[in-house]
C-alpha cells in the first residue's frame, strides 16, 4: 500500500470522484476510499414548474384563438367561455399556501402575455394600478419560494425585436411555440430571449432562467442552451443560468439536471448553463384549464405507486410540471386541489424530501458536477467554480472528527435526517459531511 499515493480524479458525471487508499481511516485494509457528492443534505430535491402564468391575463383565454388561427383543426376549445382573468386573490391564496407548506419551484411571468399588453407598461383591460399591484403581489408573495421565468415574449406571436411589433403572418414560422426558433443561431436566440428578460427586469423582477413556450428550441437544443447562457448573464449577470425545456415521464430515462457548456472553470469567471428536466406531465388541470388531471398518476392513495414515487425512490430530483390555467381551473381550482393532495401524500410517505427552486437545484448540480475533489492521505481538497449551500459529501469510511479549515467546527448528528450545513453523520463505515461550499478552494481534514 502506498500511503503517499496522490489520486487526482476529476468529477465524473455520476458525481463519484476521489479514490485513495489511506491507513488512517477506519476501514479494512486495501479498500479504496470513494468520495461522492450526493444530494443536498442527503435528501431528494422536489420542485414544481408552473407554466403559462403571468399577471392578471388568463393565457388560455387569449392564447387559444391565436393558436387556432394557425391550426384551426387543433384548437377548437370554446375560449370565449374561459375567464379572461386569473385573479390576484387566487395568486395570493396559492402563494400563501406554498409559503405555509414550503412548496417551491418556478412561476412564469409571460412578459407580453398573448400580445395583450406589456407587464412593464400596461395591459389593456386592467388599470395601471391593477397591474402594479399584481406585480407587487408577485414580488412579495410568489418570489420568496419561486423563481421567476419569462416564457419568451408573448407565448404566441414572434415579436420583431427591432420594431417591437408581431410579424404580420400567423403561421408556424412566426409563432414562438413552433418553427421560428428551430433554425436560429445562438446569438439570435440570445437576443430574443434577452428582449423578454429585459421586460421583466424593467418590471422589477429578477430572473436566473427562462422557460420555453411550447416547442420553442426543441430541435435547436445547443443554440437554445448557449443562447440562454448568454441572455441570462447579459441581462441579470446570473452566475448559473438555467432553463426548462424538456420533460420525461418514462421509467429508465434520467431526469437529473444537465450541466451544459462549462467553460473557464479555472478562471474567476466560470460559466455553464443548466437544463432542468421535468419528470411528470401536466396531470393537474392542463394548459387550457379544461381537462381535470389525476392525482394517482403522481402518487396513489396507498402511497405505493406513481411517477413521483418512482423518481423519488431513484434519488433523482422529482420536478413536477403544471400550467397556471389548470391550477385555477376557471375558479374550480381542480389543479390546485390535486397539488394539495400530492403534497399531503408525499408528506405521509417521505421524511427526506427537500423542496427547492429551480435556481437552487441548478446551482447545486453545477457545483456537484464541476467541483474538482482530491483526497491526499487525510486531506480532502475541493476546487469549486461555483458556491453551493448544503453541499454534501459521502465517503465509505468512518471519520471521527472531520474538520473544515477556516470554518466553524462541524457538529456531529446522531440521526441522518438531522444532517444540515455544518454537521456530519457517521455510521457503519460511512460518513456524510454537509457544509456550505464556497467558490474557490476548501480543505477538509479527516
Ligand atoms: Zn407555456
Amino acid at each position: 500500500m502506498d500511503y503517499n499515493r496522490r489520486t487526482f480524479l476529476k468529477t465524473a458525471a455520476t458525481g463519484t470522484i476521489a479514490v485513495t487508499v489511506s491507513p488512517d481511516l477506519a476501514f479494512s485494509s486495501e479498500k479504496p476510499v470513494i468520495i461522492e457528492v450526493v444530494n443536498p443534505r442527503n435528501r431528494v430535491p422536489v420542485s414544481l414548474i408552473i407554466d403559462d402564468s403571468t399577471t392578471l391575463v388568463n393565457m388560455a383565454h387569449f392564447g387559444i384563438p391565436q393558436f387556432a388561427e394557425v391550426f384551426p383543426d387543433k384548437y377548437k376549445q370554446d375560449w370565449r367561455k374561459l375567464p379572461r382573468e386569473i385573479p390576484d386573490s387566487f395568486v395570493r391564496e396559492f402563494g400563501e399556501w406554498s409559503a405555509a407548506y414550503g412548496v417551491k419551484g418556478k412561476y412564469s411571468i409571460v412578459p407580453y402575455p398573448a400580445c395583450t399588453g406589456w407587464v412593464n407598461r400596461f395591459i389593456p383591460g386592467w388599470t395601471k394600478r391593477e397591474l402594479e399591484e399584481s406585480l407587487k403581489l408577485v414580488r412579495e408573495v410568489i418570489v420568496p419560494n419561486w423563481d421567476i421565468h419569462p416564457e419568451m415574449v408573448s407565448h404566441t406571436r414572434v415579436i420583431d425585436i427591432k420594431t417591437g411589433k408581431p410579424y404580420p403572418l400567423a403561421t408556424p414560422e412566426f409563432m414562438e411555440n413552433w418553427e421560428w426558433s428551430q433554425n436560429k443561431s445562438a446569438d439570435e436566440l440570445a437576443a430574443y430571449q434577452a428582449y423578454a428578460l429585459n421586460i421583466l427586469k424593467e418590471a422589477g423582477l429578477n430572473c436566473e432562467g427562462l422557460t420555453t413556450p411550447g416547442g420553442y428550441g426543441g430541435r435547436n437544443q445547443d443554440n437554445l442552451a448557449i443562447g440562454t447562457l448568454q441572455a441570462v448573464r447579459d441581462v441579470y449577470g446570473s452566475e448559473v443560468p438555467h432553463y426548462f425545456r424538456d420533460l420525461f415521464t418514462e421509467k429508465g430515462v434520467s431526469v437529473a439536471p444537465q450541466v451544459r457548456f462549462p467553460s473557464g472553470l479555472d478562471t474567476s469567471d466560470p460559466k455553464c448553463v443548466v437544463s432542468i428536466l421535468g419528470c411528470t406531465g401536466d396531470w393537474f388541470g392542463g394548459w387550457d384549464g379544461l381537462e381535470p388531471g389525476d392525482v394517482n398518476l403522481f402518487i396513489t392513495a396507498d402511497l405505493q405507486k406513481g411517477r413521483m414515487v418512482d423518481v423519488i425512490d431513484s434519488g433523482e430530483p422529482a420536478i413536477m410540471v403544471c400550467h397556471w390555467p389548470g391550477i385555477y381551473f376557471n375558479g374550480e381550482k381542480t389543479g390546485f386541489n390535486i397539488l394539495k393532495t400530492v403534497k399531503n401524500r408525499l408528506d405521509q410517505k417521505y421524511n427526506h424530501l427537500i423542496w427547492m427552486k429551480l435556481s437552487e437545484i441548478s446551482r447545486y448540480w453545477a457545483a456537484k458536477e464541476l467541483t474538482t475533489i482530491t483526497l491526499d492521505s487525510k486531506l480532502i481538497k475541493l476546487k469549486a467554480p461555483f458556491a453551493a449551500p448544503d453541499f454534501t459529501l459521502k465517503m465509505n469510511a468512518s471519520v471521527k472528527n472531520p474538520f473544515l479549515k477556516n470554518a466553524a467546527p462541524l457538529q456531529k448528528v446522531n440521526n441522518i435526517r438531522n444532517l444540515k450545513s455544518g454537521t456530519f453523520f457517521t455510521e457503519n463505515r460511512e460518513t456524510l459531511i454537509c457544509f456550505d461550499l464556497k467558490k474557490g478552494e476548501t480543505e477538509i481534514l479527516l
